[in-house]
């Protein structure tokens, strides 16, 4: 098994667990982006959200939100980015799939999630018609 993630999940490499419940553990990010920076994984490796049953959405997100819970009633932040990065054009590193979540506070520095900005120039009514 070569996923850091399962490793740790195995208990074969060490965390600072936050959160466990039978489909998740949450634990604080060894490169943290914010005090309380917690990555919540699925106990199973999953690659890509694509790749979900709907039995993992409804787990999956049970888990997240609990995990969320937790880190809020700890860590007491003013607010909270959560997110994710699905596969490597989106800036996922490791391939088993994991939510952030960034403690926030009032002047921290940090960006919002509008700071996913790219180059390109967009016509909204030319991508609404591909929803039509
Ligand atoms: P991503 O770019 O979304 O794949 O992010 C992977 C995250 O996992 C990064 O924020 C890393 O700091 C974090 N990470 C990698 N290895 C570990 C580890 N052993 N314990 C805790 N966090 C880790
Ligand atoms: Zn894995």
């Amino acid at each position: 098994m070569e996923c850091i993630f399962c490793k740790i999940v195995a208990g074969e490499v060490p965390c600072h667990k936050v959160y466990e419940d039978d489909n998740v553990l949450a634990f604080l990010d060894i490169f943290p982006h914010a005090k309380g920076h917690t990555v919540v994984v699925p106990k199973k490796h999953v690659n890509s959200i694509f790749d979900f049953s709907s039995e993992d959405r409804t787990k999956f997100s049970t888990g997240l939100s609990a995990a969320a819970r937790r880190v809020n009633e700890v860590i007491k932040p003013e607010g909270m980015n959560i997110g994710l990065n699905d596969r490597p054009a989106a800036g996922q590193v490791v391939p088993h799939v994991h939510w952030h979540i960034f403690p926030r506070w009032q002047g921290d520095g940090g960006g919002s999630v509008h700071s996913i900005k790219g180059q390109e120039k967009i016509d909204v009514a030319e991508i609404a018609k591909l929803f039509s």
